[in-house]
């Protein structure tokens, strides 16, 4: 495609753009500047206009039927997680009895692992990748020493190649195939959430088959993002949280994708609660826990519903825009802002910019990370009060996300303009 950088351009893209009345569905925050670039997507996603009502009816249903409502209520309490499964399998590419919405997403890793991670005296390596999100490198850690492991013996770290930013595919499946005897579990962000790299999650899970160990992985930056299809790339296991790409409002309950083939197998270990419980036999309160068939059968608790509403309001739209619209509007959305930035890089060659996501669009989602050496914090701090939401990360970095369901060629075009301003 090519690019200019003109406002006619911009809205001209925008015109066409099949998706464009999709922004309308979104509340933008106001700062008090006199424009705003919202590219927070990655961290928070914002809110669709039909939370409110959506999160009011089951205020009044609960004002209206108290307990009654979980089985008496417009969408019945007791069941209600159900109505979230068609639209989140069909954003993660899964068959309905392999996911659940439950929980948050380090407690359901944590959880997952209990039935994933089972490690032996000569197979209990973990092969992940180097910076990985602060929470996740917590969890193995803890994981690890749970099961009596050194964590600094348990956990390999595959990193970029000295001088590189990205991790090579390659370094990847061979770390992976050297330790093939020793490897209990590959697990990996589907997105890095620092540098936005897409790793190729079907041939990283052929290769952790291949040397007799389970594949995992952590998709917070990838649901919603990205096209997925965990079945067919047959994963094992997969959590995702719902706050960033799929907009379902702060801290809001995560998802799980369970494979079919491990969702009837009752002999792996796992911790259960009454709502993993069979539910044919779940009121009869006795003794004896049988799991439901399915990624169901790891739940542990009753749903929190007003968050589940929310939630509901929030992949619905997902279910009527489908995933492949968004990552083909994302594509050419995010190829914008990458050729912005390199324009900005070329202006500006004092500011040392220069963008550390991969560029090959297979590679990455909307999310794009820009080193910006030559300005460090300063710049950063400023593009707020100039009307830019972005997030910095040490050293230098600042990571932006296009989201192709209420960004537009404006935006990007708006933040070049600005950017132009604050450099100069
Ligand atoms: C956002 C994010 C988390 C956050 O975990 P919570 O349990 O939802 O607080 C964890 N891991 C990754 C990779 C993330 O991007």
């Amino acid at each position: 495609m090519q690019y200019e950088s003109t406002l006619e351009f911009a809205r001209a893209q925008d015109e066409a753009d099949p998706l464009q009345a999709c922004r309308d569905r979104f509340y933008f925050p106001s700062l008090g500047t006199p424009e705003i670039v919202y590219f927070t997507g990655h961290s928070l996603g914002l809110q669709p206009k039909t939370v409110r009502g959506a999160v009011e009816l089951e205020l009044d249903e609960w004002a209206k039927y108290g307990v009654e409502g979980h089985f008496h209520s417009t969408n019945p309490w007791y069941s209600y997680h159900e109505r979230l499964t068609p639209p989140m399998a069909g954003i993660v590419g899964a068959e309905e009895s392999e996911v659940v919405c439950m929980n948050s997403l380090t407690t359901n890793i944590h959880l997952l692992f209990v039935s994933f991670y089972r490690p032996t005296r000569k197979r209990y390596k973990i092969i992940s990748e180097a910076k990985m999100f602060p929470s996740d490198r917590y969890l193995l850690e803890t994981q690890t020493r749970f099961h009596g492991f050194d964590p600094e013996d348990a956990i390999i770290e595959v990193a970029p190649r000295d001088g590189e930013r990205l991790i090579r595919e390659e370094d990847i499946l061979d770390t992976i195939n050297s330790h093939a005897d020793e490897v209990a579990l590959v697990f990996f962000g589907g997105v890095n959430y620092f540098t936005g790299q897409l790793f190729n999650m079907q041939r990283l899970t052929e290769a952790a088959h291949a040397a007799g160990a389970v594949a995992g992985f952590d998709l917070a930056h990838a649901a919603g993002n990205v096209p997925l299809s965990l079945h067919d790339w047959d994963i094992d296991f997969a959590a995702w949280c719902s706050y960033k790409y799929l907009n379902s409002s702060p801290g809001n309950v995560g998802g799980i994708f369970v494979h079919e083939r491990h969702g009837r197998n009752f002999e792996l270990p796992r911790f259960g609660g009454w709502w993993g419980h069979d539910k044919k036999t779940r009121f009869q309160m006795k003794s004896g826990f049988q799991p439901m068939e399915g990624a169901e059968g790891w739940q542990l608790s009753n749903v929190p519903i007003l968050g589940m509403a929310a939630m509901k309001a929030s992949l619905d739209v997902f279910a009527e825009v489908g995933m492949p619209a968004l990552r083909e509007k994302s594509a050419k959305l995010t190829g914008y802002l990458e050729y912005t930035v390199d324009e900005l890089a070329s202006e500006f060659p004092d500011a040392h910019i220069s963008i550390i996501t991969p560029r090959d669009p297979d590679q990455r989602g909307c999310q794009l990370s820009i080193d910006i050496a030559g300005r460090e914090r300063k710049l950063f701090d400023a593009m707020i009060p100039a009307g830019v939401i972005a997030d910095y990360r040490e050293p230098c970095i600042i990571r932006m996300a296009p989201v192709p369901l209420y960004n537009s060629f404006e935006d990007v075009y708006t933040f070049g303009q600005i950017m132009r301003g604050l450099l100069a």
